[in-house]
């Protein structure tokens, strides 16, 4: 069953996106043989294109006016028709003696996001934004206060990556040169209400150039409150990125309160989802935990959460919380946290405490986009 319209399950429209004046076409909202196909109708030749994505997506350059591999004319019309600017850099802000590194957008339309890149001795991760502003309205989550103005295109949410990417490779970032390993959706949005364009830049990130930017699927997390028919539609898509399921609640009674959806899509629901997702990817699923003191840290919940995940491929991922402004909530105390920690690992469940980079520099969920506006 679906509505006629949207093509959508019945309900879906609820998380339907407003409509704003759509972003100029650009050359990463196109599959290969779509930039092929656009390239042809300009009259231009096919394989320019390619060459076109060599650059762009393989040497990391977009100076169009150095591609020595295209004739000078060719190259301008190019970067008019195919590479229009889509972020504009408002504000962007480092700590951790500048490996944290988060930045500010603006979109053609005035809509503000953000995205940060964290380097690790071993990995650079880039935590991508997938909507502007947020539907979900999780009462803890910054992004969850402004509401959402509007799904991002594809190439929207590839050239944060992007960003990212030419920076290290021209050695802006603190460390020296270097390429981005990983991606989290984990800035504003909620990626499985964006699906489409969310997939097509995962397709995007993980083809090899000309295609795409060579990632590993692996290094891939998409982050979500837990839509199950789009859970259950991604197992599909044969991407094995990893699943990151933000629970915040072993209850129905609280995570209704905590992550709203769950009215509609309660805890057991959507983890036999997860569960599936694990069956069919082979990947270990994420479950994202967020530490409020005296809402969700209590023992019992511990070992309730420990029943839910026990004998599963699972990795549960502690966050202490992040104080939005004006919230009563606050980070669990450091016992509270700790026993929480002791009772899952007892348990046999692999768990880890997310470390707390960026926070100085409002680095966590949405919080500096949010002052933005
Ligand atoms: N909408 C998606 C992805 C964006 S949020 C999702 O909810 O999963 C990324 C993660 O940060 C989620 O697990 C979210 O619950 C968590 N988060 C949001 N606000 C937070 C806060 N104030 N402190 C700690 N974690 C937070």
């Amino acid at each position: 069953m679906s509505d006629s319209k949207s093509g959508l399950p019945p309900g879906e429209l609820l998380f339907e996106a407003p409509k704003r004046g759509k972003p100029p076409r650009h050359l990463m909202d196109m599959a290969p043989k779509e930039r092929r196909a656009a390239f042809v109708e300009l009259g231009l030749p096919a394989f320019r294109a390619d060459q076109v994505s060599r650059q762009w997506l393989g040497r990391l350059s977009d100076a169009p006016s150095t591609w020595s591999d295209l004739p000078a004319q060719m190259r301008e019309q190019v970067a008019k028709m195919f590479l229009p600017q889509l972020l504009t850099p408002v504000r962007s802000i480092d700590c951790d003696g500048g490996t944290t590194v988060k930045s500010v957008w603006r979109l053609h339309d005035g809509a503000v996001i953000e995205s940060v890149l964290m380097r690790y001795p071993e990995r650079v991760t880039m935590c991508i934004s997938s909507q502007a502003g947020c539907g979900m309205n999780c009462p803890f989550c910054a992004t969850g206060q402004v509401g959402l103005t509007r799904n991002l295109s594809t190439a929207e949410i590839v050239e944060q990556v992007l960003e990212g990417a030419r920076a290290l490779d021209r050695g802006l970032i603190a460390g020296g040169p270097g390429r981005v390993s990983n991606v989290v959706f984990m800035g504003m949005g909620e990626p499985m209400a964006n699906y489409g364009a969310v997939v097509e830049a995962v397709r995007r990130l993980v083809s090899s150039a000309p295609a795409g930017l060579g990632l590993s699927a692996r290094g891939i997390t998409v982050s979500t409150v837990g839509l199950v028919p789009r859970i259950k539609q991604l197992a599909t898509e044969g991407l094995p990125v990893t699943l990151a399921l933000s629970l915040h609640a072993p209850d129905d009674e609280l995570r209704d309160t905590l992550v709203p959806v769950n009215t509609r899509w309660p805890v057991a629901e959507v983890l036999n989802a997860a569960w599936e997702y694990a069956d069919q990817t082979h990947r270990r699923i994420s479950i994202e935990y967020a530490l409020i003191r005296d809402i969700n840290d209590q023992a019992w919940r511990a070992e309730l959460l420990a029943d839910l995940l026990a004998t599963h491929l699972v990795h549960v991922n502690l966050i202490p919380l992040n104080p939005t402004p004006g919230s009563i909530w606050t980070a669990s105390r450091p016992a509270d946290e700790d026993e929480f920690v002791r009772i899952l690992r007892d348990r046999g469940l692999a768990v880890t405490v997310r470390g707390t980079r960026g926070r100085e520099i409002d680095g966590a969920c949405g919080q500096l986009a949010a002052a933005t506006n």
